[in-house]
């Protein structure tokens, strides 16, 4: 039988993140993937790093965010140290352009947001604004700088961070697929694979929008997919420094002159099909925003599922039962979280104490709300 001092079912940038800070730790760790590490959402992902909720329902989420932003340059440098892999990361700001004729109030209403929240945000006139990105649409209104946000190329990162985890002597298992937590009375004591028992003091789930599928965690992690799909582009007849953002759609541009245009939201299951309406959803937008992309080359198109929480935030810590953890539902934004996620989870497993309020987050949210309804 393989022992652990930690076991985490999931081979994604979040099961990975944690296995390599427990690693540097000096703990033993295993990580149990179903089919090939890093090939899920963590691959699918566009990278940007923006702790700006995207909507009222996700603003609980800024302080983690910012935490982990606060991270990146450290853990990007410890990464590409270890691995000696690139991954990409373009720390250059992202821009938000506003078409609206009421531009004005729009501009001052999104710069007051992001100062509400601890963000850096600057007003641009259009003409800062097509300074800055040439590419930008003339029908550009005014646009919000973010200067601290950042894009990392996050397939690269995803296979920096497996590659310094097994350096570190993280052992990754592909075509390990986790059945179920190996629970005895009130205690986790390791996984459970098709025909084989792992046993471990500490156990994760960082399975992404698959953590419910395994026994045992489904009540902590009933998470669901959220389909996104991606398009990437590629011409010579413009250059995007910063990512771009419309109310409808962002660029992200990639070091090796690739512009990612994204993404899709939809609900339809475990399904990936890029799908002809999908595309339109995105290609339209994206040359609404930046016109010299009509001519360009369409190089991939793909679509991922990304791990959505009922509440739309992320599911972090201890359970009810001892020695289990969740580190899943980073749903938007699971690039932006892997460093935090992976601190905060070796600090608890450390001495049971985290450095930021994790409270929101907790999986026993679900289980307490199941409790109330059936009462
Ligand atoms: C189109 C798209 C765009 C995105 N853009 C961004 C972005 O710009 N910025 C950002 O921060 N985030 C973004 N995200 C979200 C981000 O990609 C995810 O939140 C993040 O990758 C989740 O990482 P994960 O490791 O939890 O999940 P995954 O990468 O899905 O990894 C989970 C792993 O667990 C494995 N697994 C599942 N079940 C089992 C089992 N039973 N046993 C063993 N292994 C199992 C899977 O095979 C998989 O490898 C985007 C996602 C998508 C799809």
């Amino acid at each position: 039988m393989k022992t652990f001092d930690v076991a985490i079912a999931g081979g994604g940038l979040i099961g990975g993140a944690i296995a390599l800070e427990l690693a540097l730790a000096g703990m033993r760790v295993g990580v149990f993937e179903k089919g090939e590490p890093g090939q899920e959402a963590s691959w699918a992902g566009a990278g940007i790093l923006s702790p700006a909720p995207e909507n009222p329902s996700t603003i609980a989420m800024a302080p983690l965010g910012k935490a982990s932003m606060a991270l990146y340059a450290d853990f990007v440098a410890r990464v590409e140290e270890i691995s000696d892999q690139n991954t990409g990361f373009r720390p250059k700001g992202t821009l938000q352009a506003i078409f609206s004729r009421d531009a004005a109030r729009e501009l001052s209403t999104a710069v007051a947001l992001h100062h509400g929240w601890g963000l850096k945000a600057e007003a641009l006139s259009a003409d800062d604004a097509r300074e800055l990105e040439p590419a930008l649409n003339p029908e550009v209104e005014a646009a919000v700088l973010r200067p601290e946000e950042a894009s990392v190329d996050n397939r690269a990162l995803t296979s920096a961070v497996l590659e310094a985890a097994r350096k570190s002597g993280v052992k990754i298992f592909s075509d390990s697929e986790v059945k179920a937590i190996w629970r005895e009375r009130e205690r986790c004591v390791g996984l459970l694979l098709a025909n084989e028992k792992v046993s471990a003091k500490w156990t994760v789930i960082a399975a992404g929008c698959f953590s419910a599928n395994i026994a045992g965690a489904e009540a902590y992690a009933p998470v669901r997919p959220a389909k996104g799909q991606m398009v990437s582009l590629r011409t010579d007849q413009i250059t995007i420094e910063r990512v771009l953002w419309s109310d409808k759609i962002y660029l992200v541009p990639r070091n090796d002159g690739r512009i990612l245009a994204g993404a899709t939201v939809e609900y339809v299951g475990f399904d990936k099909n890029v799908t002809a309406g999908g595309l339109e959803r995105i290609l339209s937008p994206a040359i609404e925003l930046a016109p010299d992309l009509a001519r360009a080359r369409v190089e991939e198109t793909w679509a991922g599922l990304r791990p959505d929480s009922p509440d739309h935030l992320p599911i972090l810590g201890p359970t009810d039962v001892d020695g289990l953890l969740m580190a899943t539902g980073h749903f938007r934004s699971g690039i932006l979280l892997a460093p935090i996620t992976a601190r905060l989870i070796r600090e608890w497993i450390d001495d049971q104490h985290v450095s930021v309020d994790w409270e929101r987050f907790s999986p026993l949210r679900f289980v307490q709300a199941r409790k109330e309804t059936s009462a």
